[in-house]
């Protein structure tokens, strides 16, 4: 963590919000989920009240959106009938094309703006000043799961931040990607830092493209699927991302994810994972019947779509802990019980070109790109590989 000396006041309140230092899943469920009758458990997906699959039935944003847009269409939702005053969202910097912006969203046209998938470091905690400061006003928030995390552990120590946030959405997260990694992506597209206008890392369908616009109007695409390859082995992925144990972000109100599910995966009409957690959160779903389609799906089907990433974040913890203590990095605090299996080899893989390629970036970005094809063309017969190794382990 990097303290900027000229604004710091000593008041310590970073670390104590920080998820980055740990985040108590017992403390803080007991006290999001403490009253709700209806919640379930699973040790995958936390605690939840139903499962849905579903998405926006605004065509053009669901095809514009990530997933299926069901975040955008809820948060439109909300500001429509005034439920909220605002949303906490994110977009790309005009001014700094390559650096995600977060900022509050009083309006359909900005939370349409915002909408997309940033794979690219967020600050959210920016803007909950002006939130604590607002008069009178109700808010949402979207963020991944450890802005959230940040979230509801400043909630507990600030009332006033716990009255005013009265919805957290909540967006799946297998692995973040750092800014080295959307400059791969520039260097897939053969697009300069310096030619960019806007990027836009999801949209067009599903599950979409990356696009760069650049400052003369040209416009660079690549499947998001193919550019995304890299990170998948690790690379551009920030450390501590090895080391949290929520994918599905089990402490929002509501989780949103893609569905990567065979059947669905057929044509480019996107379908979000959707997870009501709270009464607050089912209420809404019941509520938004007009602006999303959506049926319910069993549990196990969003494990099963989610069991390779769910091996990584849950079953691998212990052992990434480990290496994470013996390389020097923090733990996240959790204790859960590693499961050891070959595929625990290509864990491992990853986490280490995740802490080669952070502590070298520059170098891994002048690797020429026929060279990258060279683990990219083993990476699909290995996950396939794999993939049979933990359905059956
Ligand atoms: C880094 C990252 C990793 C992800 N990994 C997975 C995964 O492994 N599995 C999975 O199922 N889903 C994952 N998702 C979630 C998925 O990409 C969609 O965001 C989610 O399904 C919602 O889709 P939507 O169409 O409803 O969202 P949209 O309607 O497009 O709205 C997205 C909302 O999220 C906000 N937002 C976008 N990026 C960020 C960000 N980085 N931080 C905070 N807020 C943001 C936008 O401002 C917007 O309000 C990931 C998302 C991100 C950003």
């Amino acid at each position: 963590m990097r303290v900027d000396r000229d604004k710091c006041n000593k008041c310590g309140l970073c670390l104590k919000v920080c998820p980055g230092l740990g985040v108590d899943f017992e403390n803080l469920n007991k006290d999001i989920f403490g009253k709700d009758k209806n919640k379930r458990y699973d040790s995958n997906l936390g605690y939840f009240i139903n499962c849905y699959l579903g998405y926006s039935k605004d065509k053009k944003l669901r095809f514009q959106c990530s997933s299926g847009g069901a975040v955008t269409s809820i948060l439109i939702y909300l500001l429509k009938y005034k439920i909220i005053d605002g949303a906490l969202v994110t977009t790309m910097d005009s001014r700094e094309p390559l650096i995600a912006k977060s900022f509050i969203a009083y309006n359909e046209k900005d939370v349409i703006k915002a909408k997309g998938s940033k794979y690219t470091p967020v600050a959210l905690n920016e803007c909950l000043a002006e939130i604590i400061k607002s008069k009178n006003k109700k808010f949402a928030v979207v963020g991944l799961p450890c802005h959230i995390h940040g979230i509801r552990k400043f909630q507990q120590i600030n009332p006033i931040l716990k009255r005013k946030i009265i919805v957290c959405l909540g967006l799946m997260c297998g692995q973040g990607v750092n800014i080295s990694g959307t400059r791969f992506i520039l260097k897939q597209l053969k697009v300069k830092a310096s030619e960019v206008k806007n990027i836009q890392y999801r949209g067009e369908g599903w599950p979409g493209y990356i696009k760069a616009i650049k400052k003369n109007g040209q416009i660079k695409i690549t499947p998001y699927l193919e550019a995304f390859k890299t990170f998948t082995l690790g690379f551009f992925t920030p450390e501590r991302c090895f080391l949290c144990t929520d994918l599905t972000n089990e402490l929002a109100d509501i989780s949103f994810g893609d569905s990567w599910i065979p059947k669905l995966m057929k044509n480019n009409n996107g379908v979000n994972f959707i997870i009501t957690r709270t009464q607050v959160g089912q209420e809404l779903i019941n509520k938004v019947k007009k602006d999303i389609c959506y049926r319910p799906a069993s549990p196990n089907l969003v494990i099963e779509s989610k069991k390779i990433r769910l091996f990584f974040k849950k079953d691998s913890h212990q052992l990434l802990a480990i290496i994470a203590r013996v390389l020097g990095f923090g733990t996240s605090g959790n204790n859960i019980k590693s499961r050891i299996t070959p595929l625990s080899v290509f864990v491992i893989f990853t986490y280490l070109n995740s802490v080669l390629s952070n502590k070298y970036p520059d170098f891994f970005l002048k690797i020429p790109l026929f060279i990258w094809k060279l683990p990219l063309l083993t990476y699909r017969k290995s996950l396939n590989i794999y993939k049979k190794m933990i359905i059956k382990p």
